[in-house]
């Protein structure tokens, strides 16, 4: 994710006030690479801003999406949508029991559709995802 001053610049350049409530998310979202869900980031907003909205959380995170500096993460667990702050091209390690993601910043080659395969589509990226055991779920199967 870009600095603080770079997104705060970014939010008024496209006149998006910078509320105190934004600037929070922002922050927690700079430190945080555990792609957080949107309510795991409302839960930490709310800590220590105890009258903030979910729809303003919500809302934010939204918005920051569109201005590209967040990415939504689909599909790899039962949790919702999870949020990357890593919005350049990447992999993703997923372990299925306590759904820590990490991210896998390689080339894999060779991972291209024929003409036949993309059926007509135009393909905007891929993503891997390796679903596995962290080590910690490891040690607590052993146990
Ligand atoms: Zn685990
Ligand atoms: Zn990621």
């Amino acid at each position: 994710m870009e600095s603080l001053e770079t997104l705060l610049a970014l939010l008024r350049q496209n006149d998006l006030k910078i509320t105190p409530q934004r600037r929070v998310i922002l922050e927690l979202l700079i430190e945080d690479d555990s792609h957080p869900t949107a309510d795991g980031i409302y839960q930490r907003v709310l800590a220590v801003m105890p009258d903030v909205s979910r729809t303003t959380v919500y809302n934010t995170l939204r918005e920051l999406v569109h201005l590209g500096v967040l990415a939504e993460v689909q599909e790899v667990s039962g949790d919702g949508l999870r949020y990357d702050t890593r919005t350049g091209p990447h992999h993703h390690l997923f372990c299925t029991r306590c759904h820590t993601l990490i991210d896998i910043i390689r080339d894999f080659e060779g991972i291209i559709l024929s003409p036949e395969e993309t059926a007509g589509y135009r393909i905007m990226k891929h993503q891997v995802t390796f679903y596995g055991l962290c080590p910690e779920c490891q040690k607590r199967e052993i146990n």
